[in-house]
């Protein structure tokens, strides 16, 4: 049966005036929501009843237009991914999104990745920060506060890949190996391929936002992560296509670390971002052992996913790590975990981290204060001792709570605080 999702009557419509790049929101917009695989609908009405206490708290009303993606898309539409979910998305311009499933291996390829690939979602933004009262594996939790912008629409996450034993596969070692040359480097027998396409276009876009929300934030450094050691020709020019972006569009407002030591003997200009760049092997150990040094990270797709786990892992791990995804005037909101399916139902995980999600994507509708009651209503309940699973197995003396009583305990303290 065919299955039409209609905007609510009483929320109205987000614009977005290309010009000027501002963003119009009335005080009861309409707002697509996916709750998405397995532990999505136990967090995404969970998220949504916080939010709606901040919003409420402050005024407004969001008016969420229910949309679906994957599993219960495949029941309504019989389509992992409707295009009406697309259109609601692409036309309401700020959505919110919990965890997609995704077969390893063979199967349909991911359905975050195709939403964040058609809506030109370019920057995957992962805000790593501690909330007193999370524990945290290392001694100091709160030196760590990084921003991943993460390149979220190229690298081997374009999807530009083929089977061992298909024809493409067979036909792009015949090209590497005859047309350009390259032989004695890929093994005889089955192989799969893939390509790792790193754009100017790509690289420059995302630097910019990078930069940009260092300035705006008052940030000291940017630091693109590369492996431009091995592969010179996309993650080494990743690193150069940065470097262009900072000393020819950022005048004085930008300074890069060599200049600094060559000019200026490291001596900081007021008010300047210092934009370096480590290798992302090593980047891997600074963010543990130099956590103090790093603000904002640009890095290209894959990087960016294995960096941002592992400096959640530092405050808290994937039930409170926020994330959102932005392109020209868009924002879809998605926390950085999966759909976790041996938890799924059972109002178990913590919705945290969707919460947080939710809170960039209030900051980006220009609703900072319900924003900063939704961080300082979560942080009070955590203070409080009364967590999700995850948190209570590390904490001592805590109370064990469910998802939807957590939500609930933190809409409370927020409608106190409001
Ligand atoms: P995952 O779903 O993130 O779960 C891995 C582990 O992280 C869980 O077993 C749990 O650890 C912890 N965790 C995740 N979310 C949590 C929460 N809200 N509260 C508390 N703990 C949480 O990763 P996965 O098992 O590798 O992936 C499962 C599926 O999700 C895959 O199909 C994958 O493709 C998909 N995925 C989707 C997205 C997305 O939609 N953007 C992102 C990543 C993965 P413990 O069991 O140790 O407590």
């Amino acid at each position: 049966m065919a299955y039409t999702v209609e905007p609510p009557a009483e929320g109205r419509r987000i614009t977005y005036d290309e010009g000027s790049g501002e963003l119009r929101v009335p005080n009861n917009p309409v707002i697509p929501i996916i709750y998405g695989d397995g532990i999505g609908t136990d967090v995404g009405p969970a998220a949504r009843r916080v939010l709606d206490a901040a919003a409420e708290a402050t005024g407004r009303r969001v008016a969420w237009m229910r949309v679906y993606a994957g599993e219960a898309a495949r029941d309504w539409y019989g389509e992992n991914l409707p295009s009406e979910t697309v259109d609601a998305i692409r036309e309401h311009r700020v959505a919110i999104k919990g965890p997609l499933t995704t077969p390893v291996g063979s199967g349909f390829r991911s359905l975050n990745v195709a939403l964040r690939q058609t809506l030109d979602l370019y920057a995957n933004v992962r805000p790593t920060y501690h909330l007193d009262g999370v524990p945290s594996p290392v001694k100091h939790p709160e030196h760590m506060d990084m921003v991943t912008f993460r390149e979220n629409t190229e690298d081997v996450y374009a999807g530009i890949e083929w089977e061992a034993g298909t024809d493409g596969a067979e036909e792009l070692r015949r090209f590497v190996e005859e047309e350009l040359g390259c032989t004695g480097v890929i093994h005889d027998g089955p192989v799969g391929v893939g390509l790792k396409p790193i754009t100017e276009f790509g690289t420059k876009r995302l630097v910019r936002e990078a930069i940009d929300y260092a300035l705006e934030h008052g940030r000291d450094t940017v630091t693109l992560v590369h492996k431009g050691n091995i592969m010179k020709y996309t993650e080494g020019a990743f690193r150069d296509w940065g470097y262009e972006v900072a000393e020819r569009e950022y005048g004085d407002e930008v300074i890069t670390e060599d200049t600094l030591w060559e000019e200026r003997d490291g001596e900081l200009p007021a008010e300047a971002v210092v934009v370096n760049d480590r290798l992302a092997d090593n980047m891997l150990q600074q963010v543990l052992t130099r956590t103090e040094n790093y603000d904002v990270l640009a890095t290209p797709n894959l990087n960016g996913d294995y960096l941002s786990d592992a400096c959640g892992a530092q405050v808290g791990g994937l039930g409170v790590a926020p994330g959102a995804n932005f392109g020209e005037g868009r924002c879809l909101a998605e926390p950085v975990h999966g759909s976790a399916p041996k938890y799924a139902g059972q109002d178990k995980v913590n919705p945290t981290a969707l919460i947080l999600s939710g809170r960039i994507m209030l900051d980006f509708l220009g609703w900072s204060d319900a924003a900063d009651l939704v961080r300082d209503g979560v942080e009070a309940t955590i203070q409080d001792r009364t967590v999700t699973y995850d948190l209570h197995r590390n904490i001592d003396g805590g109370e064990k709570v469910s998802t939807s009583e957590f939500a609930e305990l933190v809409a409370e303290k927020i409608r106190g605080m409001g």
